[in-house]
């Protein structure tokens, strides 16, 4: 007796395949199945599974599995009957096309091949059925071509010459002009092409046929090119696994000019207006669209040439978007007036339309607010918030540096801050050129649209100041050397001298001589509204950095919730404070320093004052002065060299004098040659007076390791002055804003804490000033007092310091360098890439947040402060509180904050808001939407 195994269907008709099971069918065969149980039009066929593909690929010699191709017989017999037409039939015959499809779409697995079921027979039948002969052997000539390369892997060139020699012979330059006879001598040298090169007759039976090219899609999923693919782009199993065979019934676009095909969008993909867009060819098949070898026409075109295939048209886009929510990017053929969908698939759109179509479908009730928020990732809005140089534009660059703030800008080269500073103040657009920079070159920074430097990495000075400020730029230009003495710079055989034009790519990294066009970063209402549904969803809120009222505008703008970081340093180096805060540096007593302090006190209140009016009523939180002090001071180097200037010119001094004195002698009275003093010794003893001790002073405070020396709380404390001033300074401002009808809300917070104790004192600072503030402006100021979470120790004793800090902030550029032992700088330019590389550590963790070790200690520090103090708020302020996959973490362990720098607050809000969404356990919302 016969036992007949039924086991598992490995072939679906379109009508029998689940749609949503991309991971079964591919991407292409679901949706073709979707399509065709949704009621749209779309060509009898059916799909072979990827499960069959593996099965296949893990047979020892590759063999299809048995009983395979009986079903696709069974299948072929259905489309024979929709389609009224038989597969093989010399009389009315059935062609098809075979297609690969894999869950994701990926390039690099075989091309579609069209009109497969050609042979000497069918071709007869083919002409009686379309009375086209010239069209009958344009398909077989493009089968026999297609199947060549395609399935048997003949080199395509073999097949391009002998169509050109036929071409050249007949003396016809487009293929459209080629006549019946000619395609039919190209088919036969075509056959002979493939005969010689296979050393095999050309499979005439089309089941043959139909099985070859089966086979050659499964092997397509494990060909270079495609597994190159899968692996540059880690896409995993999980994600996609083995491709799918479509065979589908062939519709022709070409038999004539009320046929045509093309391909449509349901929405415009760069604007995302909500119109169709799309581009067609009359009389032309499949792959003419794309391949250029005809320019097609914009969609608009078929409403004049096929009015009611128009309308239709505009109906099958609203019933794709009807169906799949989303923007569709399909396929269609036009065969003598039928339309047929033969592929959608989501569209891919820029950030603009993606943002543009989530918020209108909303509108239009296709889809929820937290649809249209998930949609978008928030990496994506990126491309909104910079200005981007035109796409359109063909500059050429001239050299490349690593993107380290992104952004394009244009502006005149300059190669010292102090002349950015000045000539930018004047209104011009100015790019600032270094070598490297410098904390005092930080003026410079203000006054320019963007930086280049030629040294350093994405961690260099230059990097993370432009980036904290939102400008962009790019670093370690290595290809262009920068000469500042002769005020030029030489890339290849191009120089740059001062005020030349430039433009800058800090999102690539690009630079160029001249102005190229850019493009405005375009904050459109489309992305307010959307971004107003993500505060309404996200539990954490989103500070900027920000240290200045500029700043803090910019911020705003960008909708900014407060500002979660002030870095009170950034405001020393502006050049009318330096000499001030170089003074109060150089101070040998306490009266010294308090006086230089003074001069301070006004010049920091009325910063703060600034950014309270701007913030108002909004939280601001300021850093007390973090950075060792040297910062401040120019290099040892660079003093020794000065003192050697000055002390030359002090004997050259001394030598004019002795030369006036001599030149009296030699002449009579009134007769001596003038001798212009170059300078009073006194002055000039006075400057070498000053550099020297400014030398002695670096010495002093020269440390072997300042990031781990003295500074932040420890200079602090060291120097009780400098933070009281700072103390009075924000309380006076928020005094003083409140007098004035201002609403505000100060935090103070204390940079390198390790125990409660240095808090306890710093607090005491606090106090004690507030009251005599208070006493003094007649009001009281709500003020809150809190530490940064940098140190390890820090961490680890968080209950404690809670008794004290109202809240914590994590320093987690810090507190990373502290986690792993790692100095940052050393590491990424040493040996990260590496350990990259090897897989020892999975990212840079600079830049994405070790959750598994810094996060974990965070974590803990989160509990255990709130053991203590169970209102405890808790913020992160190093650069990951921008990063998407960090803010998800931030959530995840329960902070109430994040603080990022200004352009990057709507990619947090909406990173925040997807963090909420995405959380497990919120019923409603799951994965796939
Ligand atoms: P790709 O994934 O490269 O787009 P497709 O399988 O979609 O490959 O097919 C390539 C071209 O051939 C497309 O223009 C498609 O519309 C066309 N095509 C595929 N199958 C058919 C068919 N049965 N009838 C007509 N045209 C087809
Ligand atoms: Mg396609
Ligand atoms: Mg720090």
């Amino acid at each position: 007796m016969d036992v007949v195994m039924t086991t598992k269907k490995r072939v679906f008709s379109f009508e029998e395949g689940d749609g949503k099971n991309k991971q079964l069918l591919g991407g292409k065969g679901a949706n073709l199945c979707e399509m065709t149980q949704i009621g749209l039009n779309v060509p009898p066929g059916f799909t072979i599974t990827t499960e069959t593909c593996l099965e296949y690929l893990a047979h020892p010699a590759r063999q299809l599995p048995k009983g395979l191709m009986d079903e696709v017989r069974q299948h072929i017999k259905a489309v024979e009957e929709k389609s009224g037409k038989g597969f093989g039939d010399a009389a009315n015959p059935l062609l098809v096309s075979v297609r690969s499809g894999s869950a994701l779409s990926m390039p690099g697995m075989m091309d579609t091949i069209l009109n497969l079921g050609l042979n000497i027979d069918t071709l007869k039948g083919l002409i009686q059925q379309t009375g086209n002969e010239r069209f009958a052997y344009d398909a077989y000539r493009r089968f026999i071509q297609l199947f060549g390369k395609i399935a048997l892997g003949v080199n395509e060139k073999l097949f391009d010459e002998e169509f050109e020699d036929v071409k050249r012979k007949v003396g016809v330059k487009q293929d459209l002009e080629l006549s019946a006879r000619d395609l039919r001598e190209i088919s036969d040298r075509f056959q002979e092409v493939l005969e010689r090169a296979t050393g095999q007759p050309f499979p005439e039976d089309p089941y043959e046929q139909l099985e070859i090219a089966i086979q050659a899609v499964f092997n397509s999923w494990m060909g270079k090119r495609a597994v190159d693919y899968r692996n540059y782009h880690r896409i995993t199993p999980e994600m996609a696994n083995g491709t799918a065979v479509n065979v589908v019934a062939m519709v022709f676009g070409n038999l004539g000019e009320d046929s045509a095909t093309g391909v449509g969008f349901t929405r415009y993909p760069d604007t995302g207006e909500n119109k169709l867009y799309g581009e067609y060819l009359t009389n032309a098949q499949g792959e003419d669209v794309v391949a250029g070898i005809r320019t097609p026409k914009p969609i608009d075109a078929l409403h004049e040439e096929m009015p009611d295939l128009y309308r239709q048209l505009q109906e099958l886009r609203h019933k794709l978007e009807r169906h799949y929510r989303e923007v569709q990017d399909f396929e269609f053929t036009i065969e003598k007036g039928r339309l047929y969908c033969l592929q959608t698939r989501n569209g891919k759109m820029n950030a603009t339309a993606g943002v543009r179509t989530s918020v209108e479908m909303v509108r239009e009730g296709l889809i929820s607010k937290p649809e249209a928020l998930l949609r978008i990732q928030p990496e994506m809005l990126e491309q909104l918030l910079f200005p981007r140089l035109d796409p359109t534009a063909k500059a050429k660059p001239v050299a490349r540096g690593l993107p380290a703030s992104p952004g394009a800008a244009v502006g005149h080269a300059v190669f010292d801050a102090d002349r950015a500073e000045k000539l930018g103040k004047g209104g011009e657009r100015i790019i600032l050129v270094r070598e490297e920079t410098k904390p005092e070159d930080i003026h410079g920074f203000f006054a320019a649209a963007g930086i280049l430097t030629s040294r350093g990495g994405k961690t260099s000075h230059a990097a993370v100041v432009a980036r904290g400020m939102g400008k962009p730029c790019v670093a370690g230009a290595e290809g262009i050397r920068v000469d500042v003495q002769l005020r030029q710079a030489f890339v290849g055989d191009h120089s740059i001298k001062e005020g030349d034009l430039i433009t800058l790519d800090g999102t690539t990294g690009d630079v160029y001589i001249g102005e190229v066009p850019t493009k405005e970063a375009a904050f459109s209402p489309e992305l307010d509204i959307l971004l107003v549904w993500a505060d309404e969803v996200a539990r954490l809120r989103v500070m900027a950095n920000a240290d200045t009222p500029d700043d803090a505008r910019r911020a705003l703008r960008f909708g900014a919730m407060g500002i979660g970081l002030c870095r009170t340093e950034r405001m020393f180096n502006a050049t009318d404070r330096l000499p001030i805060v170089i003074d109060m540096i150089l101070a040998e007593t306490p009266e010294q320093r308090q006086h230089a302090l003074d001069r301070l006190l006004p010049i920091q209140r009325s910063d703060f004052k600034g950014i309270f009016e701007v913030m108002s009523p909004r939280p601001v939180t300021i850093r007390l002065l973090d950075p060792p002090i040297h910062e401040f001071l120019p290099s040892e180097q660079e003093l020794t060299d000065e003192l050697e200037q000055l002390r030359n010119l002090r004997s050259l001094t001394r030598g004019v004098d002795v030369l006036a004195g001599t030149l009296s002698f030699m002449y009579p009275p009134n007769t001596t040659p003038l001798v212009h003093q170059l300078a009073e010794m006194r002055v000039v003893d006075e400057a070498i007076k000053k550099k020297e001790h400014m030398l002695h002073k670096v010495r002093a405070l020269h440390e072997v390791n300042p990031m781990l020396g003295h500074r932040g709380v420890r200079l602090g404390l060291t120097f009780p002055e400098i933070y009281s001033m700072q103390i009075r300074a924000v309380i006076e401002a928020a005094a003083e804003c409140l007098k004035a009808g201002i609403r505000v809300h100060p935090e103070i917070m204390v940079p390198q804490v390790c125990t409660a104790q240095e808090l306890c004192r710093v607090r005491a600072y606090v106090d004690g000033i507030k009251s005599s503030v208070e006493t003094a402006y007649g009001v009281k100021v709500d003020l809150e007092f809190g530490t940064m979470m940098e140190v390890v120790r820090a961490c680890m004793r968080a209950e404690n310091l809670a008794e004290v800090a109202e809240f914590f902030s994590f320093g987690t550029n810090d507190l990373t360098q502290a986690t792993f032992s790692f100095s940052r700088e050393d590491a990424e330019n040493k040996f990260l890439p590496m350990y990259n590389d090897k897989h020892i550590l999975q990212d840079n963790p600079f830049e994405v947040l070790d959750v598994k070790g810094v996060g974990k200690l965070m974590e803990l520090a989160v509990n255990w402060g709130r053991a203590t103090r169970p209102n405890l708020k808790v913020g992160i302020c190093g650069e990951h509180g921008g990063h998407p996959q960090s803010i998800r973490f931030c959530h995840s362990v329960g902070l109430n904050y994040v603080s990022c720098s200004g352009p990057r607050v709507p990619i947090a809000r909406l990173a925040a808001a997807h963090a909420a969404l995405l959380e497990k356990g919120r019923g409603g919302v799951s994965k796939t939407v």
